[in-house]
């Protein structure tokens, strides 16, 4: 929680700060992802008068999130920006004299979430077999010719299947 008494006490006042993210995990639909150390987060709180605030800022979690063809964690860059304007009888952002940056980004690193993360472009996936790592070799199951356009349909059909 960081505090923005000054800037929401003063009429056409505007603030900068910056602050480190608390939170260490960003939940999205199919469960929790951890951050990489403590990001910086950029926020600016302008008051505008009649009880609006603008707020702006950015940040850039790095969060591990699994490859979508082998599940081997991948390291994956959020870039985050917002700036939007509102009101804190409204938002659940502004508690008392404080902002919640951490629910804040949170919302917001779910608006830029990656469709889908692969730890690179051409990864073979698992076989689908015996589970084995195909980017590690060939397993010796039958149907395991490393085949990146198979990888590719097994995608469709894997994403296919989360709906
Ligand atoms: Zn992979
Ligand atoms: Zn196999």
């Amino acid at each position: 929680m960081l505090d923005i008494k000054d800037v929401l006490l003063t009429e056409n006042g505007k603030s900068s700060y910056k602050t480190d993210m608390e939170r260490t995990s960003l939940s999205y639909r199919t469960g929790d992802f951890p951050v990489e150390g403590h990001p910086v987060i950029e926020v600016t709180v302008e008051n505008k008068g009649d009880r609006k605030f603008r707020l702006s800022g950015c940040t850039a979690p790095v969060i591990r999130i699994p490859c979508a063809r082998c599940l081997k964690p991948v390291l994956y860059r959020l870039d985050v920006r917002f700036d939007f304007e509102t009101d804190p009888d409204e938002t659940t952002y502004i508690d008392g004299y404080y902002l919640d940056v951490d629910q804040l980004i949170h919302d917001e690193a779910l608006l830029v979430w990656p469709e889908r993360v692969l730890c690179r472009e051409d990864c073979k996936g698992l076989c689908s077999v015996c589970g084995h790592d195909l980017n590690d070799g060939p397993c010796g199951c039958e149907h395991t010719q490393a085949d990146p356009r198979m990888a590719k349909i097994l995608d469709i059909f894997n994403n296919f299947k989360e709906v």
